[in-house]
Formats: C-alpha cells, structure tokens, sequence
C-alpha cells in the first residue's frame, strides 16, 4: 500500500484548516522522515537546529498537534515532567496496544467503540480530540499457560 507524500498529506490538511502551509512547517515534516522510531519535540528541534533550519523551538511545539491531528504523528509515551513522546506513522491506520506484562509482547488492535468512547469523554471536557495512545496490560495466554505449568 502506498503510502502518500507526508508534506502533501500536511499541506492538505494546514488548507482544510485555513491555516497557512510555510517553508519552516515543511522543514518540520522534513525532520520527521529522519527521527529514530520514538522521538521528543526537542530532537526535533535539535534536528533543525543543526540544519540551521529558521523554524523556531516555538513554531515546533505549536506545530506539533496539528501534526497529530493530521493524522502524520501518534503520541506515544508520557515522560516524567509532562513531555510526551511521538512516532512518525505517516497516515498509517491508528491502532492501539495490548502489552503483556511477563514476556512484553505487544500485540495491535483497533476496536470502533472504544475511539468513538474517547471522543465523548474529550467532548465532555470541552477538549477537542487530536490524538491518543491507549496501552491495555495483562498476562499473555502463553504466560498464562506457563502459570499453570508452575512456571
Ligand atoms: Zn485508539
Ligand atoms: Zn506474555
């Protein structure tokens, strides 16, 4: 399946929004494409930076949720301090994860009614929605059964 020019997808939806779609915003969906697999606002910045880039630490951060919001970035892990770690998915289907807790597999699911569950509690608060990162943890059926061998 392929997968769409991540700058195009991004200038589509900056139009979409009425929002104006700049060389330092395509600079940003640049940094992404070289990001390692879970990456913070700050490498991006880093990034740029060392590109001598004239996106501002500023302009990434505000930059940031729309990115989610198009759909080109997931949020991934909250660090301690607030800082939330993201992954490039480039319009990838959203999924979310099922982690067993003894072996660590990690298992992708995408169930209808449980998305739909986390719009109503956004709207309930008067957030509006740009993305989330739902992890389930259990035991595994195979660590299960290696419970019931004794092991
Ligand atoms: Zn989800
Ligand atoms: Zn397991």
């Amino acid at each position: 399946m392929a997968t769409r020019d991540p700058i195009r997808m991004f200038r589509d939806y900056l139009r979409r929004k009425g929002l104006r779609c700049t060389a330092e915003r395509d600079e940003i969906v640049q940094a992404l494409q070289r990001t390692s697999h879970h990456f913070r606002v700050e490498d991006v910045v880093a990034d740029l930076a060392a590109r001598g880039s004239s996106a501002s630490r500023a302009t990434v951060y505000r930059t940031v949720p729309l990115l989610v919001e198009a759909g080109l970035l997931c949020v991934g892990d909250a660090l301690p301090g607030g800082e939330f770690t993201y992954e490039f998915v480039h319009g990838r289907d959203h999924h979310d994860h099922l982690c067993c807790l003894r072996c660590h597999e990690r298992i992708e699911f995408a169930e209808r009614g449980i998305e739909l569950l986390q719009i109503d509690v956004a709207r309930h608060h008067g957030y509006r929605l740009v993305g989330h990162h739902l992890d389930l943890f259990g035991i595994c059926p195979k660590c299960q059964a290696l419970e019931q061998g004794g092991g």
